[in-house]
């Protein structure tokens, strides 16, 4: 069975970028990958767009393929998302199939910051997205936890449920929300860092309009 990979964040809202690297990966890993949007971001500011928005953009980009979908079972659980929680639900569902937690370099510096980290390798692997312009300088700690699973191979990742870490090298994107909020709020049209589809509603962008 293929490997199922997860793709967490606020997709506040969702641009090339991930979907790009989240397309790739699912190649590098040949795994099918679940794009899972949060509900209230352990470590973060509150999203701009609402659940029910950030989902009606993530439906519009994923259209028109089948190899990344969308799993909202975050958004429909109360309080925050917990990753630890979330891979205990799936490991329960899915057997031993190996689960893959994907994560910019950016998202995984930052993992020890993470409620239960060394617990998610007993649930998961991860997968880490290179992602240019951003400081991932991995702490003492996480290179210390990871320095007995890092394997260089992603077919490894088909052997076992969990537990590795591989570096999949993605085209380097240098998109964000954060870039792409502040063009929408000054009134730009940001048209090619994102999905075309959410130009064809003009409501789903209209969060970031002022
Ligand atoms: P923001 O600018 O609001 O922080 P973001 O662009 O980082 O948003 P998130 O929804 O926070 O997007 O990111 C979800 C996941 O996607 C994280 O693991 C993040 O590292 C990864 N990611 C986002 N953009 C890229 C990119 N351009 N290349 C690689 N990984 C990315």
């Amino acid at each position: 069975m293929k490997p199922l990979a997860l793709f967490g964040g606020t997709f506040d809202p969702v641009h090339l970028g991930h979907l790009s690297v989240s397309w790739e990966a699912a190649e590098l890993l040949d795994a099918e990958v679940r794009l899972m949007p949060a509900h209230v971001p352990p470590h973060r500011h509150a999203p701009t767009a609402s659940p029910a928005q950030r989902v009606a953009m993530l439906r519009a980009a994923l259209q028109g393929q089948s190899r990344l979908t969308l799993d909202t079972r975050e958004l429909e659980r109360e309080g925050p998302s917990y990753t630890i929680d979330t891979l205990r639900q799936l490991r329960a569902e899915q057997g031993d199939r190996p689960l893959i937690l994907l994560l910019g370099a950016d998202a995984f510096a930052g993992l020890p910051s993470w409620h239960g980290w060394r617990d998610l390798f007993d649930y998961a692997h991860i997968g880490v997205l290179n992602r240019p312009g951003i400081d991932a300088a991995w702490s003492v700690e996480l290179a210390f936890e990871i320095a007995s699973r890092r394997v260089s191979d992603p077919e490894l990742l088909h052997d076992t449920p969990a537990g590795k870490v591989v570096e999949l090298e993605v085209t380097p994107l240098e998109i964000s929300a954060t870039r792409i909020r502040e063009l929408l709020a000054e009134g730009r049209d940001p048209r090619y860092l994102l999905p075309a589809g959410l130009f064809d509603e003009p409501s789903l962008l209209a969060p970031y309009r002022h």
